[in-house]
């Protein structure tokens, strides 16, 4: 068996991890990087590609096969929200690039050859998908062939959220020969989730009291009913005064619909109300000049840029009774949010617009950290590990943690493992 990795090799973005035995040939995710939305190019003529779930950085270089006629395995979610965010892309780009090569057909025909399983069997080869906790309809994919057990976490969360349950991993093959793990905070330890809410709150209530404007970048998918959920539920329950509080985003409205029409991929405190996502106290709006101020925006592009997110960034980012709270822990280096969380500053269409607004950065996080990594090693024992979707730091500060427990690899993007 040989394992290539043919992106998200010690970075984050464009993951795709081929799996080859003598009778077949899989892949598993088949990403874009945030960056570059079309350049990316794997190798194709796979039997299945597995997609792990609907982030584009696991599943938006799937139009590239729209034409091939690919067999594609992953959750029914999976499958709904990755087609309704290729759509979403295939608008933002043709709108930026008129040579952009993909139209609103090109992600129909990825719906059309999607096979919503659990398990799969190909020649020699029987695949298992597991929940993986991270977002909605997230899965882990194990893989069973000439003897051989692979285990890929994909993007996973142990922890429960406010929506979804955390992953199992007492449910997950026990020693497999090669884990191959996401790494994203392997060298990071978070505070308990419980402490980071309280601590969210208290932002939220000192930019209350000032009267400010609080704007919450947060993704379409997941990221926004979660935030609109937690902040709904807190003013139910009186832990947040009552104030203006929005969504602004027609796609997460969109998905927020699919969640309410699905809500057995939610926990059973969800699944028992009627309509888990129609929130008493947090209104969706189509545009910012709708906002009656002051307010709390939820809202995209969840690393500020474009969208709603953009505008009320350029709007508020001067006056110092606003508030701007990052949930992300990752924000990539191009993005205004990171230059105006790094150096109180970013630019915009050639001018320098400063930052006086206070901006807090709360890792209210879908990912594993390093010591729920380290439990996992701990658990499952796997022979070998494999890290990948993480910056090399990242991956080495996890390195160091297991490496007594299993043989761990780092490759490059491009290496292959044979095993
Ligand atoms: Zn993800």
């Amino acid at each position: 068996m040989k394992i290539t990795i043919h992106g998200g090799a010690r970075e984050i973005g464009g993951s795709c991890i081929g799996v080859q035995t003598e009778y077949c040939k899989v892949a598993l995710d088949y990403g874009t990087k945030f960056e570059e939305s079309s350049s990316n190019q794997f190798p194709d003529g796979f039997d299945a590609i597995i997609i792990s779930h609907a982030h584009l950085d696991h599943s938006g270089q799937l139009l590239s096969l729209s034409k091939k006629k690919p067999v594609i395995v992953g959750s029914k979610i999976t499958r709904e929200v990755t087609v309704a965010l290729l759509k979403d892309m295939v608008k933002v780009q043709s709108q930026n690039d008129y040579n952009y090569p993909y139209f609103k057909h090109n992600a129909n025909a990825i719906r059309e050859h999607w096979w919503v399983r659990d398990y799969v069997a190909l020649p020699g080869m029987t695949i298992k998908l597991h929940p993986a906790g991270h977002v909605a309809g997230a899965r882990m994919t194990s893989i069973h062939s000439e003897n051989k057990q692979v285990l890929y976490t994909g993007d996973f969360c142990v922890h429960d959220s406010e929506i979804l349950e955390g992953c199992n991993t007492k449910a997950l093959p026990k020693k497999p020969d090669v884990l191959i793990a996401e790494s994203t905070y392997g060298g990071k330890v978070r505070s308990p989730r419980n402490e980071l809410v309280d601590e969210f709150f208290r932002q939220i209530i000192d930019a209350m009291e000032r009267k400010g404007n609080i704007l919450i970048p947060t993704f379409a998918f997941h990221r926004s009913q979660e935030m609109a959920k937690r902040i709904d539920d807190a003013i139910k329950k009186g832990l947040l005064p009552r104030y203006n509080v929005y969504t602004i985003s027609n796609l997460a409205n969109k998905i927020t619909d699919y969640f309410n029409e699905n809500k057995d991929c939610f926990t059973k405190r969800i699944q028992q109300q009627k309509q888990p996502f129609k929130y008493s106290h947090v209104k969706h709006l189509y545009r910012t000049d709708q906002i009656e101020e002051p307010a709390v925006v939820i809202c995209t592009s969840g690393f500020g840029h474009a969208g709603a997110s953009l505008r009320l960034l350029k709007d508020w980012a001067e006056d110092e009774n606003n508030s701007i709270l990052l949930t992300s822990g990752y924000l990539p280096p191009d993005s205004p949010l990171r230059s105006a969380k790094e150096e109180g500053k970013f630019r915009n269409n050639g001018d320098e617009i400063l930052v006086k607004a206070e901006i807090e950065q709360i890792e209210l996080s879908g990912h594993a950290d390093q010591l729920e990594l380290v439990q996992m090693v701990k658990e499952l024992k796997p022979k070998r590990t494999i890290l990948v979707h993480g910056d090399i730091e990242q991956a080495q500060g996890l390195s160091e943690e297991i490496e007594e427990m299993t043989e761990v690899w780092i490759p490059e993007k491009g290496e292959t493992i044979a095993i």
